[in-house]
């Protein structure tokens, strides 16, 4: 699942057609239904932010295109006319490039303000008390999953859940009720870290995700996976040094 930094290398992308009048077209039939195209089609792009893991796409006249990712989508900014095979979701066509999203399963126009999401990990600003705060709301549920629930904290998938929790030597199936302050700030300012480094040098900087079967590259014992969740995202762990719970049944 892409995360929120590379949503963000995505709004990046398509910055240069930002403040332009684009001519927009739905190429492939399943797009088409949404009427995404047609509602915006000759309006003009006010901006193109990250948020958590959806695209948000604002023209003028207060309509907002999400785009959320999932597995497969993505966007990518070409020259204008470059020829291409296969049906895109979407043709943002400006004076001098284009920007086309592939297989991007989830396009909606909402007006307005978009539902509501925590804050994203990786703003700007960033209230780190207030994210601890929200986190806090979930006591009975577990760490791992609660810093993937997009109405807490916007943009951690299970990868940086996974690289955030080693890196503070916690484990995923600590109840977030028995999780001290201090440990969930740590958490959180991990993710943050890892996510912006990642942002930065464009390398994923994995410690443990999808090491399982592997040793943890701190203590040597072997990296864990189990799913996880309502969704079962598999979380990984060092069972040796990271504590505070383990799976149910266990
Ligand atoms: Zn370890």
């Amino acid at each position: 699942m892409p995360e929120g930094d590379s949503l963000h290398r995505a709004a990046r992308r398509l910055q240069p057609l930002v403040g332009q009048r684009l001519e927009v077209e739905s190429p492939n039939p399943r797009a088409q239904v949404t009427g995404v195209a047609g509602r915006v089609d000759g309006r003009v792009l006010e901006s193109v932010e990250a948020v958590g893991k959806n695209l948000l796409l604002r023209f003028e006249g207060d309509l907002v295109v999400r785009s959320h990712l999932r597995m497969t989508g993505r966007w990518r900014l070409e020259p204008r006319g470059t020829p291409r095979t296969g049906l895109p979701w979407l043709v943002l066509r400006g004076e001098t490039y284009e920007g086309v999203l592939w297989n991007g399963p989830v396009l909606t126009l909402e007006a307005g303000t978009v539902r509501r999401l925590g804050q994203d990990v990786l703003a700007e600003t960033f209230d780190l008390d207030a994210a601890v705060a929200r986190l806090r709301g979930a006591r009975d549920r577990l760490l791992g999953e609660t810093l993937q629930d997009q109405r807490l904290l916007a943009g951690v998938g299970n990868m940086w859940m996974a690289e955030a929790l080693w890196t503070v030597r916690v484990s995923p199936w600590a109840r977030v009720g028995d999780v001290s302050d201090e440990v969930l700030r740590e958490a959180v300012a991990a993710a943050r870290r890892l996510m912006q480094e990642s942002l930065a040098t464009g390398r994923p900087g994995r410690q443990v995700y999808r090491r399982a079967g592997r040793p943890c590259l701190r203590c040597g014992t072997i990296v864990r996976s189990r799913g996880q969740g309502d969704d079962n995202r598999t979380a990984y762990w060092c069972p040796a040094c990271q504590g505070g719970g383990v799976p149910p049944g266990e």
